[in-house]
């Protein structure tokens, strides 16, 4: 008999713990739920969850904001990119990359991306040359790390200043080292579909005092940022505190109790996704057409979605193999369609941007498969799911397939 469809829901996040919704309400019969709304002697709760992040992360200061977008452009401003600028940055990335380099009015310079889905080293070095760029705003696209002991000696011996997005790698580490802690800033997003739940929500973290308080006041401080829980000492900002324009982007103290609870227990969410993660891709590594993208020993990353190469993906089947998973219950992104479905638009997508040839990137994207792990997944629900994948698979993929891979179409 052949294996029930599944039924669970790909979008369905665990619901807010208890002592968080407790804490969220707590703010709100205050009638404080503005950061710097704090009676004397009251520390704001999003003062603590910037403490506590920045202990946490191991980072000096730390700014909660609106958005994990509002966090990268806040820290490029802060790090001094100005309209017109080139800025480097992964072509294999969310929107909101590039979003938030144009929100500054810079020019996103695109870099391609190798078989294992990080940023390749080689042409980011040719760019930094080509482009004159000073920042690479360098994207862990769903949580892939790339080498960054070569990449950091690239960027010094560049002069490229790195400020990192990791928006799918909180809690993760290189080498011991978490990620975020080897550019000059760091981003996180506690949007829904990240590793912190407040519906929307932002993280910057950076050792680096001058660009924080510029961050600070950039967030929109009034004036206020002694009130701040993880931020430089007052004298810093006292050159700078009529310069930097108040550009409004600050999280509120809702967002920030229901998000503190979750912190103290995100090291039992970080183990649940990789339990999910890795059931899922020890049974998809034993089909030959499967191509996991390599995880080196220095990389501790955080499994909240799995992505796939079928490297020799004909044209033909590159819909059929999500088809035909929807038809078992599993739903399956696919990188390479000339139309963004959901959050998969890819470089072409991206009409904005002065077009970019990225045949590597082209060709990787066209035979790569994504698929998110919420953890209101089981274990069981994850074998079924990766039985229903290779099912797919089989049914799609004309056995022995060599054919030419896959290539992208037009769209902008
Ligand atoms: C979600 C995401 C962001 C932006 O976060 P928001 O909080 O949604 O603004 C940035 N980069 C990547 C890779 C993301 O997935």
């Amino acid at each position: 008999m052949s294996a029930p469809r599944f039924t669970g829901s790909f979008t369905q996040q665990l619901p807010i713990p208890d002592d968080a919704i407790a804490a969220a309400v707590a703010v709100m019969r205050s009638g404080r739920l503005h950061r710097y709304n704090v009676i004397p002697g009251e520390t704001s709760e999003v003062a603590r969850l910037e403490e506590a992040f920045a202990r946490w992360q191991g980072a000096r200061y730390c700014l909660a904001l609106a958005s994990g977008g509002q966090a990268l452009q806040i820290a490029l401003r802060a790090v001094g990119v100005v309209a017109g600028e080139a800025v480097l940055t992964n072509a294999f990335t969310l929107a909101p990359v590039p979003g938030a380099i144009a929100a500054v009015g810079a020019r996103p310079v695109l870099v391609e991306t190798t078989d294992d889905l990080v940023i390749d080293l080689d042409d980011l070095a040719a760019k930094a040359a080509g482009s004159g760029a000073r920042v690479l705003l360098l994207s862990h696209m769903r949580g892939h790390i790339g080498d960054m002991e070569r990449l950091s000696a690239l960027a010094r011996a560049a002069g490229l200043v790195v400020v990192e997005d990791c928006a799918h790698t909180m809690g993760a580490r290189w080498n011991g080292r978490r990620s975020g802690s080897h550019g000059i800033a760091a981003c996180f997003s506690t949007q829904t579909y990240k590793h912190l739940n407040s519906g929307e929500g932002g993280l910057l973290t950076s050792d680096d005092a001058g660009l924080m308080a510029r961050a600070v006041l950039l967030s929109g401080s009034y004036m206020l940022y002694e009130r701040h829980g993880a931020a430089p000492a007052p004298e810093i900002f006292e050159g700078i505190r009529l310069d930097v324009p108040n550009m409004s982007a600050r999280m509120d103290n809702v967002r920030a109790a229901m998000l503190l609870p979750q912190l103290a227990r995100i090291e039992a969410s970080l183990q649940a996704w990789n339990e999910r993660h890795d059931r899922i891709a020890a049974r998809l590594a034993t089909h030959p057409a499967i191509r996991l993208p390599a995880r080196p020993p220095q990389e501790h990353y955080v499994g909240s979605s799995i992505q796939f190469r079928v490297p020799n993906l004909p044209a033909r089947a590159a819909l059929d193999v999500p088809r035909a998973a929807a038809e078992r219950g599993v739903e399956l992104k696919w990188f390479g369609a000339a139309e963004p479905a959901g959050f998969t638009s890819a470089h072409r997508n991206w009409c904005y941007v002065a077009p970019h040839e990225l045949p590597q990137t082209d060709r990787v994207l066209a035979t790569l498969f994504d698929m998110r792990i919420p953890l209101t997944f089981s274990l069981a629900d994850c074998d079924l799911i990766a039985t229903h994948i290779l099912a797919a698979l089989d049914e799609t993929l004309p056995a022995g397939s060599l054919s030419p891979e896959a290539a992208m179409v037009e769209s902008c």
